[in-house]
């Protein structure tokens, strides 16, 4: 019994694709970040982690696609920056973007499943709702643009 392979090498190991030192890496980082991190932050975390990583920021770019495709990340794009969480346990969810300060809270899947279950029946379509951005206002920005001047 081994216990030295890190639990994301067997995750990579498990969905097929070659197993490379990077993708261990950025995925150990990715794990590590609280919620949706950008390309930088990752590398920085990478960087933090092991001094002696030597990657280059490019290849915590490409990298993050292919763990994207792999299903072991997903991907957040909102006004031209693209964020990554890990896809790992966390429950699946959607976001609300707030067009005022730009916060992306969390909801959980069962908040949409009525607006689902409504399209399903009225056009027979199966929907593949896996993480969603839902744009408008938050409520701490709405207080603010409605506080008298
Ligand atoms: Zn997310
Ligand atoms: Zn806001």
């Amino acid at each position: 019994m081994t216990q030295d392979s890190p639990a994301s090498e067997q995750t990579i190991r498990a969905s097929g694709r070659r197993m490379t030192m990077q993708r261990v890496k950025i995925l150990e980082a990715l794990k590590r970040r609280p919620g949706h991190s950008t390309t930088e932050q990752i590398y920085a975390q990478v960087c933090a982690d092991d001094a002696s990583a030597e990657m280059a920021l490019s290849t915590v770019y490409r990298t993050l696609d292919t763990l994207t495709e792999m299903g072991l990340a997903v991907s957040f794009s909102d006004g031209g920056v693209t964020t990554y969480e890990w896809a790992g346990d966390d429950e699946p969810h959607h976001h609300l973007v707030c067009n005022g300060c730009g916060t992306t809270p969390e909801i959980a899947i069962s908040a949409l499943a009525d607006l689902v279950e409504t399209i399903e029946q009225q056009h027979g379509f199966a929907v593949d709702l896996r993480h969603m951005a839902i744009r408008g206002q938050c409520a701490g920005c709405r207080e603010k643009s409605e506080a008298p001047r």
